[in-house]
């Protein structure tokens, strides 16, 4: 089983379980930029995160056998402090990276105007980019909130964006919308692996996408290859596995996760868009 996770924040995790990733048929990672906890204070503390995630930790995936790529953004939360607007006049340039394959995480945290200008502005800097996004859902008022980012979203292609975090409730909108539709499998929260595979029995395989979200918080990221074995379990062949798990978040990054890695993939600063 090949497995890409097109949402995991590997800064959180340790080399163990890189180690374990693998073993269980992790290939390749997404790590979109994300809330660390502590909040930040300054522009700068974002950007030795951007690189950090452009130069260390791809370095520290490929020791592993994975292939680690990003996505950049501010987040949702931290867009409300007045003291991180700066970011978005750095993130274009980090825009032109090779490594950089989507803005995310972005979306609405508590649905605040100052979150609605940074969404906003970072949904034109995708375009301008040509650069897929990664949406962030609320946690709290899932549906009013993913209801509220489908209509925000709407100048985009709808298959250049992810609406993340889905579940039972959300799943139905989203897949109207022509959007892909992700989910967070936690081992104890949100959706699990018998579920999503109820999900897929409904909805089918098409522009899904599953995750395992893990960061700092109780999450597992061999939760992706849990779904792959409730999906075999539940009947579904080994090809539609290898499309949910690693064709269609391939096909919605737009990369070749399969490419070989070379030395170049960790210098992630490579500029190959121009500019
Ligand atoms: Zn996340």
């Amino acid at each position: 089983m090949r497995i890409f996770d097109p949402h995991i924040h590997m800064t959180s995790r340790t080399t163990d379980d890189y180690e374990r990733m693998h073993g269980a048929g992790v290939r390749a990672v997404v790590e979109p930029a994300f809330w660390l906890g502590q909040p930040r204070t300054n522009v700068g503390s974002f950007l030795d995160y951007f690189d950090a995630l452009l130069g260390w930790e791809p370095y520290r995936a490929a020791q592993h056998g994975i292939r680690h790529l990003c996505a950049l953004a501010l987040n949702p939360k931290e867009a409300n402090d007045p003291r991180c607007m700066g970011v978005l006049d750095e993130l274009p340039r980090y825009l032109l990276k090779e490594a950089v394959v989507a803005v995310g995480e972005v979306g609405y945290d508590s649905m605040t105007p100052a979150e609605d200008r940074a969404f906003e502005a970072q949904l034109a800097m995708a375009a301008e980019h040509d650069l897929p996004v990664l949406v962030h859902t609320p946690h709290r008022d899932k549906a009013a909130g993913t209801r509220r980012t489908l209509d925000v979203v709407k100048g985009l292609p709808p298959e250049r964006v992810l609406v993340d975090h889905l579940n039972e409730v959300t799943v139905g909108m989203v897949a109207d919308s022509g959007c892909w539709m992700g989910f967070s499998i936690y081992p104890d929260t949100k959706m699990d692996p018998d579920r999503m595979v109820a999900i897929l029995r409904e909805y089918g395989t098409e522009r899904m996408l599953v995750n395992s979200a893990a960061d700092w918080g109780r999450s597992d990221p061999l939760r992706t290859r849990a779904v792959g074995e409730a999906m075999l379990a539940a009947g579904f062949t080994a090809d539609d596995v290898d499309r949910v798990l690693w064709r269609n978040p391939s096909a919605f990054y737009g990369v070749d996760p399969a490419a070989p890695i070379t030395g170049d993939d960790y210098a992630g600063n490579t500029i190959k868009r121009g500019g």
